[in-house]
């Protein structure tokens, strides 16, 4: 009695005091929050009703080493005994700010060896436009000032991160996006590669630096695998065709790492799927496991080095920019990542969840498009997939099949931009095989409760 006093409690208060972020502020205020988290273990949560729920989504494809790391917890306190809180204003520095950047610049390839924090993935992704657009008034080419993006690219809320963000709904809202900011349709290798026939060319990156005049873009952003906007892995030779296409018009090449970095795909970045080396690279959310904020842009040198040859000021920095406690936890983070052989352990996992996703399109007539790579993955729903015939918008079919896993305790993600019905499954990288097989079983059951 005393529980359910007390998440009753919870969500009065819940209603009236916390507006939420990305949720539908009526049904929130009619309807309260469907559970109350108290406390993780491994991929499982528990709510304030004493129920196991699966994290089948890391949360927010954020907590990658799993709920309950004492470790991190640890690292987190014996930072903020020592010192809680410094500064990086005006040359302040602190140890666990060097040691960390140190760190990401030996994980990183090719020359990106320099890091600027920030508290997240929007503001990372902000501050690379910023280093962009300066970079090139240091470089005394001022003009280059637009950014190119890809439709359906997720890059954040902040004003660049929320313009270069591929979809209108977020676009749209109070005149959010920009007018610097270009979207181009997604994954076109052809155009990419300079085939002016190919359909949707004036579409391509290729053909809107054309249209726009490379003289007048400073960078493009991608990220390598598309996460919120329905998982999607760019065809083999995109992303060097993209590195081709930025050598060649001298554009800089962003990579958004949010979700990708730090083991999520098998490698240690998205881009080492395909060896590429962006100009830039943004980061956060696996970075801590989401145990702290933190993110930052990795920048190859040359970028640095421009800054340092004008006596200008880069007049741009967060309060917690190199916050001491979350590189200390950064830090831990990786250093487990490292000793547990993480991404030996996504690897072999990805053999078992892609399996897992073939039995579902192999059993059940609505699925289709299963993909994985890491522990990045997702299927499709269509009324009819040999034609790919969608279902009816109103219908909802991949939040159905999602809510029927919630009423199983399973917590997985439904994306359904332009009518797609796209089920996302992107569990703590610590995960084993019978913990898939346990996820697997749940949807099982709620795609036949759904048919
Ligand atoms: N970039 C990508 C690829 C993301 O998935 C996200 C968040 O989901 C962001 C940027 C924004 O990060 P944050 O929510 O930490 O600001």
């Amino acid at each position: 009695m005393a529980v359910k006093a007390n998440v009753q409690k919870l969500s009065e208060l819940d209603k009236k005091h916390f507006l939420h972020p990305l949720t539908p502020p009526k049904m929130q205020y009619e309807q309260g929050p469907p559970i109350i988290v108290s406390e993780g273990n491994g991929i499982y949560i528990k709510d304030e009703n004493g129920d196991t729920y699966i994290d089948g989504m890391s949360m927010l494809w954020n907590v990658n080493l799993g709920h309950g790391q004492e470790e991190l917890a640890e690292a987190a306190k014996e930072q903020m005994k020592k010192l809680a809180f410094s500064s990086s204003f005006n040359g302040y520095s602190h140890e666990p700010v060097v040691r960390l950047s140190e760190k990401i610049a030996s994980l990183t390839p090719g020359d990106l060896n320099v890091v600027f924090y920030t508290s997240g993935g929007s503001e990372a992704n902000d501050t690379a436009f910023k280093l962009a657009r300066y970079y090139w008034k240091c470089k005394g080419q001022p003009n280059r000032n637009k950014v190119i993006s890809l439709k359906r690219g997720y890059h954040g809320v902040a004003v660049g991160s929320t313009s270069a963000t591929g979809m209108p709904e977020f676009n749209n809202l109070v005149s959010s996006k920009a007018p610097d900011y270009i979207h181009a349709e997604p994954h076109l290798l052809e155009c990419e590669r300079g085939d002016k026939n190919a359909e949707h060319y004036d579409k391509s990156v290729r053909g809107i630096i054309e249209k726009e005049g490379a003289e007048n873009i400073a960078a493009i952003i991608l990220e390598p695998i598309m996460g919120a906007g329905g998982v999607f892995t760019p065809p083999e030779g995109y992303l060097q065709a993209l590195r081709d296409l930025c050598d060649e018009h001298g554009i800089l090449m962003i990579t958004d790492e949010v979700i990708c970095g730090f083991g999520r795909t098998g490698k240690k970045f998205g881009v080492d799927n395909w060896n590429v080396v962006p100009d830039m690279m943004t980061i956060a959310k696996g970075i801590t496991s989401g145990y702290i904020p933190l993110g930052g842009v990795v920048m190859r040198e040359k970028i640095r080095d421009a800054l340092i040859q004008t006596d200008d000021v880069f007049f741009h920095g967060f309060t917690y920019s190199g916050h001491p406690t979350s590189c200390a936890v950064a830090l831990k983070n990786l250093e487990i990542i490292e000793r547990d052989n993480i991404l030996d352990n996504v690897k072999n996992m990805e053999q078992v969840f892609k399996a897992e996703l073939q039995k579902l399109e192999d059993k059940h007539p609505h699925v289709t498009k299963t993909r994985a790579m890491g522990l990045l993955g997702a299927f499709e729903l269509y009324a009819d997939r040999d034609k790919e015939e969608p279902f009816a918008p109103e219908m909802g079919a991949a939040f159905q099949v999602v809510d029927e896993c919630f009423k199983r305790n399973l917590i997985l993600r439904f994306i359904d931009w332009e009518g797609s019905n796209i089920v996302a499954v992107a569990p703590p990288l610590i995960i084993n095989k019978q913990e898939i097989e346990e996820i697997f079983k749940i949807i099982d059951e709620a795609l036949t409760a759904f048919e």
